[in-house]
């Protein structure tokens, strides 16, 4: 209660979402489309704080997208650096 549900609950559009990131870490920032609702200005945030587990928060203004993605980085153990 008081959490807003999960709007990219959808394989299609965790698919979307991580395109969009792609996109946003190879350096784009100008037209990345919303997974909710498609808008081209997509806002992308990254909050990674730790070093396997990459965050980035999805914002929207023509939706009202909010929501964090937690992206693994690769399956690849590396315990030790
Ligand atoms: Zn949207």
């Amino acid at each position: 209660m008081g959490a807003a549900p999960k709007r990219i609950n959808t394989p299609e559009m965790a698919t979307a979402a991580m395109l969009s990131i792609r996109a946003w870490q190879s350096g784009v920032r100008n037209g990345l489309v919303c997974p909710s609702c498609q808008d081209d200005r997509l806002q992308i945030v990254d909050k990674s704080a730790r070093p396997h587990t990459a965050w980035f928060i999805l914002i929207c203004g023509s939706c009202g997208l909010d929501e964090a993605l937690a992206i693994t980085s690769s399956a690849h153990s590396s315990d030790h650096d």
